[in-house]
C-alpha cells in the first residue's frame, strides 16, 4: 500500500492546486512533468494523470473523489506513468478502472471505498510456489521464460524477464515466495539484478512483441452463426451492440465459457450500479464447462460503477488490456470482453467537457476516433519475445450501447471504423424468440475468408462451398420475402419454395442455439460442418429432384425432414448418427422422384395404351 505513497512523498510538493471541477484538477509549478505522468494532488494525496499541459497549467484527471480539495492545496508529480502491477494473483481478482483491488478495499472500508484508501493489485503476503523453468548460468532476455507458478487450477502462470533486462543466471531456485520476493538474480551490464514475479508496465503504451502475424485462426466459440458465418479470428476484433433484451448478455456468457481462449479479461464500464453488480454476481457464479472450475479460475474483471469517479472509467480499458497483452506474451490465447464501449466514450466526453475542449460530433472529443483505435489495435496475433517460442493472441469483442439503438452514433461509427466484425444483434430476433439474435444479413466478418482456408484445410475442405451457399439461401429468402409478402407464396415457382424450405431450415435447424440447453449450448466446428451439409446435401438433392420432375408436395413432405431438426441435438461424441441421416436424405428423396417417375412412365405407358 505504501509504494504509490512513498513514491510521491520522495519528490517534494512542487505543484499548487488552482482549479478544481469535479475529477479534473488544474495545478501550476509541475514544470518538467509529463503527458500521462501521475501526480498526487492534496493532503489526502489522491492520485491523477496528466490529460493536458497549455502553457504552465497542468490538467490532472483524479481517480478519487476530489471533494474538499480546493486552490493552494499541494500538488506532488512522481515521475511515473499510471501502471499495472503484473504478476501471480492477477487471476480471479476483481478490479476498478485503476486497478485497485475491489474486494480487498470492500473488505477495508465497508461497500464504499474511502478516499485515500489504497491496497496493492497484487497481495504482498500471498506466497506463490515458484517453480524455475531454467538452470543457473543460463543466458537470459527480455521475455524468456525463467519460471512457472500454478496460479489457479487451470492457468500456469509464466514469469518471464522483464522487457529491457538481460544477462546471466546467478541464482535461481524452487521456492515459495511472495510478487515482491526475489526468486533469481541475474549479473548484468549494469550489475546484479534481482528478479521478482511482479513487473510493472504503463498502461497506455502497448507491451512489446516480437512479430506480429496475421490473425487467420478462428477464435473457436461454439457459436454456429459465429464460427460458421462471421467469424473472429484469434487476435482480432469485433463489436456487438447490445439493445436491451436482445440477449447480449448470453451471447457474453457463451463467449466467456466456450470460446477456446485461455485466459478471459472482462472489463465492465456499467451506467447503472446495478448493471455492474449484476455482472460482477453472474460471472463469478458461471462454470468453465471444460474443467469444472468457475470461470473466475481464468478470468481478471476489471468494473466500474457509476459511483466511481469518471476517468477511472477512461482509463479502465487500458487497464484491462495491459493485462490481457501480459497474458498473451505468456503465450497465451487471451479475449478481452469491454461492455460497454460506449460508457467508457461517454466518460471520455465528460473528461473533455470539463477540459472545455471543442466538441466534436454529439459532443465527444475530436480524439474519439484515435483514442477508440489505440484501444483496438493492442490486439493480435503475435509471436512474443523471448525463449521457448510462443504464440500468443488477444481478441477484444466490444460491446456498443449507441442511445436508442442508432447505430449512426459517433462512438459505433467510429467502432466499426476499425473493428473487423460486426455482430448486429437485433431485438426483432429476439422479440420473435430466434437466438442468439444476430441477424445473418446485416453482420459480417472481415476474416471470413482467412477462416475460410483455415477450415477448409482443418475441418473439412467442403466448408468454405458450403458456407457461402448456406450464405446465398439466406440471402435470397430475403428478397423472396420481399415478393410473397407482395404477391403471396403460390406466386413462387416450385424452386423458390423449395429454397424458402432450405432457408427456414437453416434458421430454425441451424441458426438458432439454445445456450441453455446442454447439447445445443456448444457445438464443435466439425459438427457444425456436417450439420449445414446435412441440410445442404438435403436441399441440394431435393433441388435436383425437382428438376427432373418430383413433385414440391412430396420433397417437402419427406419425414427425413423431422430428423433433420433434431439433428442438432445429436451430441458430440455421437456423430456417426449424421452418417444415417444422409443416407436417409438419399432414400426418401429417392422415393418421392421414383414415384414421381413411376407416374410418369404410368402416364405415357397409358398414353401409348390409348393409342
Ligand atoms: P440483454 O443482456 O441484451 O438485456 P439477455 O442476454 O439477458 O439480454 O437475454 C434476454 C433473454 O433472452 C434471456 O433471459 C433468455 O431468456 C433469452 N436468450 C438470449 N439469448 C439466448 C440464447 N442463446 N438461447 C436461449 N435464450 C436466450
Amino acid at each position: 500500500m505504501a509504494e504509490r505513497e512513498r513514491e510521491a512523498s520522495n519528490e517534494a510538493a512542487r505543484g499548487r492546486v488552482v482549479r478544481v471541477s469535479g475529477p479534473l484538477v488544474v495545478a501550476v509549478g509541475l514544470e518538467g512533468t509529463k503527458m500521462y505522468e501521475l501526480v498526487r494532488v492534496g493532503e489526502a494525496k489522491l492520485f491523477g494523470e496528466v490529460i493536458e499541459i497549455r502553457g504552465d497549467a497542468y490538467s490532472i484527471q483524479v481517480y478519487e473523489e476530489t471533494e474538499g480539495l480546493g486552490p493552494g492545496d499541494p500538488a506532488f508529480p512522481t515521475g511515473e506513468a499510471l501502471s499495472v502491477e503484473l504478476g501471480p494473483g492477477l487471476i480471479e481478482s476483481i478490479y476498478d478502472g485503476v486497478q485497485r483491488p475491489l474486494e480487498v478495499l470492500r473488505g477495508m472500508g465497508g461497500d464504499y471505498i474511502a478516499r485515500g484508501t489504497n491496497a496493492p493489485a497484487l497481495d504482498r503476503k500471498r506466497q506463490w510456489h515458484f517453480q524455475p523453468t531454467v538452470k543457473a548460468g543460463q543466458e537470459v532476455g527480455p521475455g524468456d521464460v525463467i519460471g512457472t507458478v500454478q496460479e489457479t487450477p487451470v492457468v500456469e502462470h509464466r514469469i518471464m524477464v522483464p522487457p529491457g533486462v538481460s544477462g546471466k543466471l546467478t541464482a535461481i531456485e524452487e521456492r515459495d515466495a511472495t510478487v515482491t520476493d526475489p526468486v533469481a538474480t541475474l549479473s548484468t551490464q549494469d550489475g546484479e539484478v534481482q528478479i521478482t514475479m511482479m513487473q510493472k508496465w504503463p498502461v497506455r503504451q502497448p507491451r512489446p512483441t516480437k512479430e506480429k502475424l496475421p490473425p487467420e485462426v478462428p477464435l473457436v466459440t461454439g457459436q454456429r452463426v459465429l464460427d460458421m458465418l462471421f467469424p473472429v479470428a484469434k487476435g482480432g476484433t469485433a463489436c456487438v451492440p447490445g439493445p436491451f433484451g436482445s440477449g447480449k448478455t448470453v451471447v457474453q456468457h457463451q463467449l466467456a465459457k466456450w470460446s477456446d481462449a485461455d485466459i478471459i479479461v472482462y472489463v465492465g464500464c456499467g451506467e447503472r450500479g446495478n448493471e455492474m453488480a449484476d455482472v460482477l454476481t453472474e460471472l463469478p457464479e458461471l462454470h468453465d464447462p471444460r474443467s469444472g472450475e468457475p470461470l473466475m479460475k481464468r478470468t481478471v474483471l476489471v468494473a466500474n460503477t457509476s459511483n466511481m469517479p469518471v476517468p477511472a472509467r477512461e482509463a479502465s480499458v487500458f487497464t484491462g488490456i495491459t493485462m490481457a497483452e501480459y497474458f498473451r506474451d505468456m503465450g497465451y490465447d487471451v479475449a478481452l470482453m469491454a461492455d460497454s464501449t460506449s460508457r467508457w466514450a461517454e466518460a471520455m466526453r465528460e473528461v473533455s467537457g470539463r477540459l472545455e475542449e471543442m466538441p466534436g460530433e454529439e459532443g465527444y472529443p475530436a480524439y474519439l476516433a484515435s483514442r477508440i483505435a489505440t484501444f483496438y489495435e493492442r490486439v493480435g496475433y503475435v509471436v512474443s519475445h523471448g525463449q521457448p517460442e510462443r504464440h500468443g493472441s488477444l481478441t477484444v469483442i466490444g460491446a456498443v450501447s449507441p442511445p436508442g439503438g442508432d447505430l449512426s452514433d459517433p462512438v459505433v461509427q467510429n467502432t466499426l471504423r476499425v473493428v473487423k466484425v460486426f455482430w448486429s444483434l437485433e431485438d426483432k430476433l429476439a422479440a420473435a424468440r430466434h437466438f442468439p439474435a444476430i441477424s445473418w444479413l446485416r453482420s459480417y466478418s472481415l476474416y471470413q475468408r482467412a477462416v475460410d482456408r483455415w477450415a477448409n484445410a482443418e475441418v473439412d475442405k467442403e466448408w468454405q462451398a458450403n458456407r457461402a451457399e448456406a450464405m446465398q439461401v439466406l440471402q435470397r429468402e430475403a428478397e423472396l420475402e420481399e415478393l410473397v409478402r407482395l404477391v403471396g407464396v403460390d406466386a413462387l415457382s416450385a424452386s423458390d419454395r423449395l429454397l424458402m424450405e432450405a432457408a427456414r431450415m437453416m434458421r430454425e435447424d441451424f441458426l438458432h442455439q439454445n445456450a441453455f440447453d446442454d447439447v445445443d449450448t456448444y457445438t464443435s466446428l466439425s459438427k457444425q460442418f456436417r450439420l449445414l451439409a446435412l441440410l445442404l446435401h438435403y436441399y441440394r438433392r431435393a433441388r435436383k429432384a425437382l428438376e427432373s420432375g418430383a413433385e414440391l408436395e412430396g420433397l417437402l413432405g419427406v419425414p427425413v425432414i423431422g430428423a433433420i431438426s433434431r439433428a442438432k441435438m445429436i451430441p458430440e461424441a455421437e456423430t456417426e448418427k449424421f452418417d444415417a441421416l444422409f443416407k436417409e436424405v438419399e432414400d426418401q428423396i429417392a422415393g418421392v422422384t421414383g414415384t414421381a417417375q413411376n407416374n410418369q412412365a404410368a402416364e405415357e405407358a397409358g398414353v401409348e395404351a390409348d393409342t
